[in-house]
Order: structure tokens, then sequence, then C-alpha cells
């Protein structure tokens, strides 16, 4: 008998920054039955791309079931309604595009373009996120272009930025099977970022003498197999990392070499560092002196350390600084541009990094350009033919200054695409009633209800994962093609398209004159050229032909087995002086610490089968049995103290709301902090957002919130 076979259809996942790759069947395949999701619908069928550079083959459970999200609580038709109290209304694309671009002129007349607010997402394909900076940045002329990857990675692009001149993470997925010791703060990579974890875990075991330190308020499953896990308390990350730099200066296990040639403000950060011995760090952080000297002594004496990081860092009040912290960790070090070695941070979303490089925050620019420099708007404006000073030279609101924005009635018009701000924002009550105020909200989605669709005037159904042709970067700046392959009964549009059909309404028909995606995307590239990011040599033709490609990649003839694997090989950086930067923070801790009356740290994060707000994962009935419900983990001592019993419903207050969940008790968790899942919105269960809880005090330097801790007390229920 003949095989028929069926090519797959190669793809990355979308869920997550590690960005594996998949191949998708389609639902009916020659003599075999039809699959169906749980609905009964023909349901595609993925699995992994053995031939993915970055995941070679593996896929955690998300990438395993995102077929199973494609047909349910799909938005299908645009919607409108005049005022919150009203019920929607289907309207055509027309009226519905109509109405956007009406009101956008009206406010713009009325209030100037700073008025105007797009919030978006990493869940963009980079061809989303260019045309909506185009839109916002370059037509309207007001930067107010902010993206959830604030609340997310932000910090991580400060510390790149003021260390290095540049955003860009240095290191790639290839260094977690070089190193000689892994260094993990602020991460739960086993159940966040599975696939990087599953490669480091493989090296780790084969290898004896290669070490993990794992730095966690929280025992979890990253921590299990670690050499070495710190618990220490939470927001004291800058004194462990600055009492680590201590004992290596003083031991002498320093790189003066590569301190003297490549780096500069070495002094100054050794200053700083006299004031973090031992003792004092290790009762700060409440670790034992001898653990605090053994991660040194791994640090000390590994040739190639790797750091990795993400919440646990970034979302902080005094993110930038934490993250430029292990920097200087590195630096000191040497541990840099070499294989095995480097700080990386890991991105949350599967397209943070493409919206980096396309300038999707408000104080970026595409081709990690900034707002602030003339020469790098005039730059942007010369690629988009449009008059000089046509771009602002202010940046424009952060995630958080738009809610306030709404707030303060300062915004006429709040567009949300691919993102839950009602779930995912701090201080949720405050964002909920922000977001009543708005005069005017669009939410464009795939998915409908939402959370946040209860605020919108006019409702757009999105396409989304493969649904539309375009192009995602994971962490490790891997680009990745991700086409469109099936068809749907109704009439979703990519969001690219939504936003050019906007602009064209607005009269800039020039600027939006794009056929298609591989369009769109070429124009994009030229402004990479000799930039960093420089993605020059890349296309959708050549990416889907050659498959995913790492950046640099600044020529066409370049083999892909030689585009840039690691940045800063040379030992150049660049700053002005081509030197890397030490900086030299002080340790400031959490902006709520605990107190008297709100004794306990709360400390929220993810789990291993949840996304973000449950807009996918919580219509598959696999993900959902895994984790059915939030709760909340409390050391027994704490548990003892508030005569709380496992399993019995609790009440969990900050000064700004409340959560009741089902305590569960264990050891995991440090006594005086208490762990909770940021996964579950109003829509999901009653009364269990974790953001009811937290604060919006921001990073100054990165405006990221600090979402992953805050001031709490628990009243038995
Ligand atoms: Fe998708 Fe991330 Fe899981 Fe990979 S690790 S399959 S990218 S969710």
């Amino acid at each position: 008998k003949r095989r028929i076979m069926v090519a797959p259809t190669k793809t990355l996942c979308p869920y997550c920054g590690v960005g594996c790759g998949l191949e998708v069947l389609p639902p009916a395949l020659p003599g075999k039955p039809v699959t169906r999701d749980s609905l009964g619908n023909p349901m595609w069928q993925v699995r992994g791309d053995r031939n993915h550079p970055s995941s070679k083959g593996q896929v955690c459970v998300k990438g395993a079931t995102i077929a199973e999200s494609l047909e349910k609580d799909r938005l299908k038709v645009p919607m409108i309604r005049d005022s919150l109290d009203q019920p929607f209304r289907e309207v055509t694309w027309d009226e519905a595009l109509d109405r956007i671009a009406l009101q956008i002129k009206k406010v713009v007349a009325a209030q100037g373009p700073d008025a105007i607010c797009m919030y978006g997402s990493g869940q963009f394909q980079t061809e989303d996120y260019y045309i909506a900076q185009k839109l916002i940045k370059g037509c309207l002329g007001t930067n107010n272009f902010d993206a959830n990857s604030r609340l997310c990675m932000s910090s991580a692009v400060a510390g790149y930025i003021q260390s290095f001149g540049s955003d860009g993470p240095p290191a790639c997925y290839d260094d977690l099977e070089e190193t000689d010791c892994a260094f993990l703060i602020g991460t739960n990579t086993a159940e966040c970022h599975p696939i990087v974890f599953n490669r480091l875990q493989k090296h780790h075991k084969k290898n004896r003498n290669v070490k993990l330190i794992v730095v966690d308020p929280r025992a979890t499953s990253t921590t299990k197999n670690a050499d070495l896990h710190l618990a220490i308390k939470p927001g004291t990350d800058i004194n462990l990392l600055n009492g680590i730099a201590h004992l290596l200066l003083r031991w002498n296990k320093f790189d003066s070499l590569f301190i003297d040639e490549c780096t500069a403000g070495f002094a100054t950060f050794a200053k700083v560092l006299k004031d973090y011995p031992p003792e004092l760090v290790a009762r700060d952080c409440g670790i034992r002196v001898d653990d605090l000297e053994k991660a040194a002594r791994y640090w000390g004496e590994s040739k190639k350390v790797l750091s990795l990081w993400s919440m646990g860092i970034n979302q902080s009040s005094e993110g930038t600084a934490k993250v430029r912290t292990i920097i200087n960790l590195h630096l000191m070090t040497g541990n840099l541009g070499k294989p095995g070695a480097g700080p990386f941070s890991l991105t949350g979303q599967p397209n943070a990094m493409g919206g980096r490089e396309a300038g999707g925050l408000s104080h970026i620019l595409p081709g990690y350009r900034v707002v602030k420099n003339p020469e790098h708007r005039q730059e942007v404006e010369q690629v988009w033919r449009l008059p000089e000073g046509s771009i602002s030279p202010n940046p424009g609101l952060a995630a958080w200054d738009m809610i306030v924005g709404l707030e303060q009635r300062k915004v006429g018009v709040f567009w949300v695409a691919a993102t839950n701000p009602a779930v995912s924002m701090p201080d949720i009550e405050r964002t909920k009633s922000a977001l009543r105020k708005s005069p005017f909200t669009v939410c464009q989605d795939a998915y409908y209800p939402t959370e946040t669709a209860e605020f919108a005037h006019v409702l757009l159904p999105a396409a989304q994962w493969g649904e539309k042709t375009g192009i995602m970067t994971n962490s490790e700046r891997v680009v990745t093609y991700c086409p469109k392959f099936r068809n749907l009964t109704w009439d979703a549009r990519a969001d690219w398209e939504i936003f050019a059909e906007v602009g064209r309404r607005l009269g800039y028909e020039a600027a939006f004159d794009f056929e298609s995606s591989a369009e769109v995307y070429d124009e994009f590239v030229r402004l990479t050229q000799n930039r960093v990011c420089d993605m020059a040599g890349l296309s959708h033709e050549r990416l889907r032909n050659q498959g995913p490609i790492q950046w640099p990649c600044p020529e066409w003839e370049m083999n892909p087995q030689q585009s840039g694997k690691r940045l800063y090989t040379d030992q150049r950086f660049p700053t002005a002086d081509g030197r890397a930067k030490f900086s030299a923070f002080h340790a400031k801790g959490l902006a709520e610490p605990p107190d008297p009356e709100f004794p306990l740290v709360l400390t929220t994060g993810r789990l291993y089968g949840h996304w973000h707000t449950q807009s996918r994962t919580g219509r598959i009935p696999k993900i959902v049995k895994m984790h059915p419900e939030p709760f909340l983990e409390i050391h027994p001592r704490d548990a003892q103290k508030l005569e709380i019993e496992e399993g019995e419903w609790v009440e969990l207050r900050s000064r700004r709301g409340q959560a009741k969940l089902p305590a569960q008790i264990t050891k995991a968790i440090s006594p005086g902090t208490v762990f909770m899942p940021m996964h579950w919105g109003a829509l999901w269960a009653d009364d269990a957002e974790v953001n009811a809880l937290t604060h919006p005090a921001v990073c100054p330097i990165s405006l990221e919130p600090e979402l992953k801790a805050c001031a709490v007390q628990i009243i038995p229920l």
C-alpha cells in the first residue's frame, strides 16, 4: 500500500517566550479518524518540531494542547455599544472601523493626540507591533503605545540599555548546555519556561560538576534538584547579589583584565560592596552565611556562569537596579560574550522580543531606538516617509500611567488589543474603576467574553495563531515564520490589518499601502539595519524556506548557522566608549514591606499549565483539570499561628482589596511569606483575583509595577 504523506505546517507555539517550534497537521489525515476538541469540532493536531533550534521537538502541556483553544468562545463579529450599561449590537467591520476613526479624529481635535492610547501585547506578531507603532507614533504623533510587556520584562530592557548601551539578551539556549554554573534568580523556570529548564536539567544531570543555584522564596519544581536553594526574603535580591560580589572581591575572584579593558565604573561599584558583608547580608536575606559563601564560591570557581531570571526580578519597584546588579556580577567575573556564560532574561510572552525590536513600548522606536534621541526619530521618520518632527520627542504613557490617565479623564480613546488589563493590572479595583471612566474603549481580541470586554464600547474580532501570517522572536533571538494554516468561517482580521485600515480611514493611505504581512516585515527590517538587532538579512520568504534564524542576521548571504548566537563576543559594547557600565545600587527592599497590620508578604506567580489570564487555557479541559482553582500557600508555622487547617478557606486582605481561597499548608513557602497564583480573573473564580491585592508602585526607571509582592493579612473564614 502506498502511504499518503501530509506535510505539516511549521510554526511557533504562541504561549511563552521559550518559543518552541511546532508542527501542525490538519484534523483529517488520510486513513485516520478526524481528531475532535471537547466541543466535537474537528481539531488540528500539534506536535513538537524536531528541527526547531530552540526546542528540538520538545513541548510542554500548553503547546501540546493549543489546538483545543481555537474554536471555543471566539469573538466572531464586530460589536458596538454607546455606553457600558447597554448590550452590544453586531455591526459590520466598516461601521466599527468608521466609528473608531471618527472617535480618534474627534479626540485629537479636542484634546490633542496624547489623549489616544493603545495598549498592545507580546501576543502580537512583529507586523502587528510595527503597524501599531507607525499608526500611533508616526501618523498620530503620540508615543502612547505600550504593551503588556511593560508588566513583564521592561526592567530587563532598561537594565540592558543602561549596562550595555542597547537592549538585547546576550546569551542563547545552547549556553544552557555549555555552562558550568547556572544561577537562576526570580524564576520558576521548570513551570514557567519548561523547555528551557528541560535543556538545563539534562545538562545538569549529565555533568556532576555543573552547579545549579536557585534563588526563590519558594521551593518549586525548579529548586528540587538544585545544588543550592537560597530561599531569600522577598525583596532582598540586591542584598544577596551585592553580598556575592562582596565575597568575590574579598577572595580576589574577579577578572581584572576584563574589568580594565571592557568596563567602566568598577571603583564606585566596589565602594558600594563594602556595605554588604556576609553576616549582614545573610541576616537581611534570611539565609545562612555558609549558603551565601557557597553561592559566591560557585560563582568564583566556575569558568562559565549563566544567569537566568524572569518576573521575580523584573516585577519590582527596583527592577532595573536588580537587573543591573546581576549584570555587575557578570562584568566583574568576565562571564559574558562566550559560550555558557552571560546574563539572560527569559521573556514571558511569545513575541515580547519582537515587540522590543519593533519599538513596542512607549519610550522606544523600531530597531532598538529610543524616542528621546532626535537622530533615532529622524531615521524612523525617513523610512516612514513622514515630515520631520512627526514623532513626538516625549515618551508616551506606560501601562499603569494609562490607567491613571483614564482615572483623570485625560484619555479619550483607549484601544486594547490581545491583552486583558482588567485582570493583569495591579490594584484591580482601581483599574476597573478607571476603565469605567473611559469615554471610548476598543477591545480587539480573539475571545469573548473576557474581563476587559466588560469595559469596551467596541469589540473587534482578531485573528489569532494559525489564522494570520507573521513573525515572532523568542527569548534567544531566534526568529520564526508563523504562517496562517486555517481559514475561518467568520471574518476575524489580523491585528496589523485592523490598525492599517483605521490608518487609511484617518487619511494615511500611503503609509499603510501594504498588500501582505511580508511587505510589512520588509519595511520593518530596513529599520533594523546596522542596529544591534540587525535583521536586514531576513524576510518572510527566507524564513519560510530556511527555517528559524537567530539575529543579528544583517546579510542575505549569511549562513543561518553563523548568524549571531551570542552578542558582545568581541567584548565591545554599543556605548559611547565601547565599555559596559557597572552600576552601584544599594538595596531598597519592597515598596510595601510587611508591618503589624499586614504582617505577611504575598508573592505571586504562575502555574505550569495556565497562561496569564486564562483567555486560552481556561477553555482547555485538560489544563483546567490540572489547575482547577486558585489557592494560597502558607507555611505550617504561620498556619498554626492563625489556626488555619489544610484546605480551609481564608480571606486574604491587603490595603486595596481582598481575595478568598483555600489554604495549602506547605513548607515549600518560607515563614512570613504566602504565595498565590495570578491566573484567575473575575470570569474564572469569584473573589480570587490576585491583583485585587497588589499595588501599583513601579520601578522609577523601567516603570514596571511591583506585581510580585505586597503586604497582606489573613482572616480565617
Ligand atoms: Fe509553548 Fe512555552 Fe511550552 Fe514551549 S515552553 S511549548 S513555547 S508554552
